[in-house]
């Protein structure tokens, strides 16, 4: 059957890489059989500037009608006065909440080709490829009491709640004993159950799902410890499971070794694998509209999609062999280029992929 799927491009650079990752999307329905669908509709400052909701009711409606999203990104200066509960930024959490898209998987792959962009020495990068699986609908982000509250002193005081059930902590981790099964077999559950209850709940939950998967090695590290290890010695990682929070700031900084924020794809999964797919980077209001934004992020998003819900895994590997190629051809857009390589445009970098395919 049909897969519909919903392009949402959002701001900034966000319409130049979804037009080419849609380009990609196109190819493989035309010449390669994909059955899919494909409607559009507005998110975030766009969304805010036609309708004054950064989620309008018609994008929720087609979101969750559809089987899978494919996201650019939000935000950008003009929207930043807003008040807060009115940001681009808050149609994304929308989408998270009222989709329920717990599992946020982040890929940290140094492509060879690339091997210079990273900050650490090659030999310490060269080959990683992590993936860190973060809880992305609990934790201390949607806990409840929050807020700022005045004590009898006088003095102001701001305070939230980090809080995991049971069944959170469960369905997180099968998600990534199950993604850990399909890669190198190991599994880093990272938590700070030395100092907080809730992660020694999580520790706990975590080591009984390890039952059901005797081929996964698992292992637990406190937070602390992964960001250093990560830094240190990232290629022990296969895959890495934690909290929203922790997870947002470790995956953060693995993307980093990579070198280029404009390479990695993500996703946001629901319990039967409906997901939205997104580059990790935001809207790069610094280069919006000048055809310089690398569209490589967003196109390894529609291999993800590929992979995860439109269960197409040979046809997600031919999109990434297809970037590869594009990258041994020296083909380099501002953010990744160096000597020697050939410069190009955000819309020569999604034909040069779509030529590869
Ligand atoms: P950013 O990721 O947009 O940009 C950081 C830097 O990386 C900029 O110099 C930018 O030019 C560069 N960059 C980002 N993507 C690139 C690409 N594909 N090709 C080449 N260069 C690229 O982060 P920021 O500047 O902190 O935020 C800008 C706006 O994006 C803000 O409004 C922020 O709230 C929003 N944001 C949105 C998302 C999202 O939609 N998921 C995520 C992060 C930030």
């Amino acid at each position: 059957m049909s897969k519909k799927l919903l392009i949402l491009p959002g701001d900034g650079i966000g319409p130049e890489i979804v037009t080419e990752a849609v380009k990609v999307l196109a190819t493989l329905r035309d010449d390669h059989a994909l059955d899919i669908t494909m409607d559009e509709a507005l998110v975030g400052g766009a969304a805010i500037d036609a309708t004054g909701h950064p989620l309008p009711d018609a994008t929720l409606e087609l979101a969750k009608e559809c089987d899978a999203i494919l996201l650019g990104a939000v935000g950008g200066t003009k929207w930043e006065g807003l008040d807060i509960s009115i940001r681009p930024e808050k149609g994304l959490l929308g989408l998270r909440a009222g989709l329920n898209l717990f599992a946020n998987l982040r890929p940290a792959i140094l492509y060879p080709q690339l091997a210079d962009a990273s900050s650490l020495k090659p030999e310490i990068v060269s080959g990683l490829d992590i993936m860190i699986v973060r809880e992305l609908t609990g934790g201390i982000y949607f806990g409840e009491p929050r807020g700022v509250r005045k004590l009898e002193s006088g003095e102001r005081q701001g305070f939230n709640t980090l809080v995991y059930t049971e069944s959170e902590v469960d369905r997180i981790s099968r998600v990534a004993f199950d993604i850990a099964m399909k890669r190198g077999g190991r599994l880093c559950s990272v938590d700070k159950a030395n100092v907080l209850e809730c992660t020694e709940l999580w520790r706990e939950v975590v080591t009984t799902a390890a039952a059901d998967y005797p081929d996964v090695e698992l292992e637990h590290m406190y937070v602390d410890n992964a960001a250093m290890q990560l830094v240190r010695a990232p290629k022990q990682f296969d895959v890495m499971v934690t909290t929203n929070m922790f997870g947002d700031i470790l995956s953060d900084a693995a993307a980093m070794l990579t070198g280029s924020i404009g390479m990695l794809p993500s996703a946001s999964l629901d319990e039967n694998s409906k997901g939205m797919y997104e580059p990790i980077h935001g809207s790069a209001p610094d280069i919006a509209g000048q055809n310089r934004a690398n569209p490589l992020a967003t196109i390894l998003s529609v291999a993800m999609m590929l992979r995860y819900t439109l269960d197409q895994p040979e046809m997600a590997g031919r999109v990434e062999k297809a970037v590869n190629q594009v990258l041994d051809a020296g083909l380099r857009t501002a953010d990744i280029m160096s000597d020697g390589m050939t410069e190009v445009g955000t819309d020569a970098m999604g034909d040069a992929v779509v030529a590869a395919l």
